[in-house]
């Protein structure tokens, strides 16, 4: 699944190429993934994109109403907007297309640069620049949601934080790259024998991280994934929100990660799993002390550490 560095990436780039457009149709094949709530392909053609942003793992195009409607500020929240809300869930792609470029990201299954629309194709936006009809049709643009496992989803809600909390199915814990490490600290010692790998995958706890950067956070912060979170000692824990938050910060830079070399979206491979440190890297030296890293599974996943630099106790 892409996590929050894969989908940073994604909607840095889509915020480049969709802003400014102007939504002209919506198809899809798989209307029970696709939820319109109380709105209507009426209330968003013609309507123009504001900005695609991030939340969690999730991806907010946001359409404002038009034009003419009033847009106020408050708390940070545009009002008077709808938000067309993705989520990639396990095998979610985004793929835009113009008559100048193509970006695409997300799971690389079926491969990124198959032509569009494809059998996995779940949903068709269609863009235009505005303008008059002629400019407007060689304008013309495409964003394709294309999902082989049909677990993703697109809901269509008022551009408010409870209603796009309500849509994503449950209250997401704060932004590791945006909270406060006091924040961190206090939310983490209410978890008490939660294992510390775990608590970090918990969406409820922090948004956006899965397998890949607990890995990569713990390796940083010299952090057995098996240690109960009460027995952190301060230090250690202020170890692991810098160690989370730099490998994070090192992927996005280098384009996004994944397992099968995730494809950034400019097309390009990401770059990042050719510098972990411990995801996927069982067998291969630790990087501070050459012991092999092992891989163990836990609770369905897998997690990767050095046994040496990340002692239990
Ligand atoms: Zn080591």
């Amino acid at each position: 699944m892409p996590e929050l560095p894969e989908v940073t990436v994604i909607v840095n780039s889509l915020n480049k190429k969709l802003k400014g457009l102007e939504l002209s149709g919506i198809e899809y094949d798989w209307p029970k993934k696709f939820f319109w709530g109380r709105f209507s392909i009426k209330d968003l053609r013609g309507k123009k994109v504001e900005r695609v942003r991030r939340i969690g793992k999730v991806i907010v195009i946001e359409v404002s109403k038009g034009p003419k409607a009033k847009i106020s500020h408050l708390r940070g929240v545009i009002l008077e907007e709808i938000a067309v809300v993705i989520h990639l869930k396990l095998t979610g792609q985004l793929i835009y297309e113009d008559k100048q470029s193509r970006i695409a990201g997300g799971h690389p299954i079926p491969p990124l640069n198959l032509p569009v629309p494809n059998k996995t194709t779940r949903v068709t936006f269609s863009f235009t620049n505005g303008g008059p009809t002629s400019l407007k049709l060689r304008g013309a643009s495409h964003l394709y949601f294309n999902d082989l496992r049909k677990f993703g989803w697109v809901k269509i809600v008022e551009n408010k934080e409870s209603e796009i909390n309500e849509a994503i199915g449950a209250e997401l814990g704060p932004d590791p790259l945006l909270m406060k490490f006091e924040d961190f600290r206090d939310r983490l010692k209410k978890r008490g024998q939660k294992k510390i790998k775990q608590l970090l995958m918990d969406q409820k706890f922090v948004a956006g991280v899965g397998n890949i950067y607990s890995d990569e956070g713990l390796w940083w912060a010299k952090v057995h994934p098996k240690r109960p979170a009460l027995s952190l000692k301060d230090p250690e824990i202020k170890a692991i929100f810098e160690g989370v938050r730099k490998s994070m910060k090192l992927a996005i830079k280098k384009g996004g990660s994944s397992v099968n070399s995730f494809v950034g979206s400019g097309g390009e491979k990401g770059l990042y799993l050719s510098f972990a440190k411990a995801y996927h890297m069982t067998g291969k030296p630790c990087g501070r002390c050459k012991t092999a890293i092992v891989r163990e599974k836990m609770g369905g996943r897998s997690a990767h550490y050095c046994p040496s630099c990340q002692k239990i106790s």
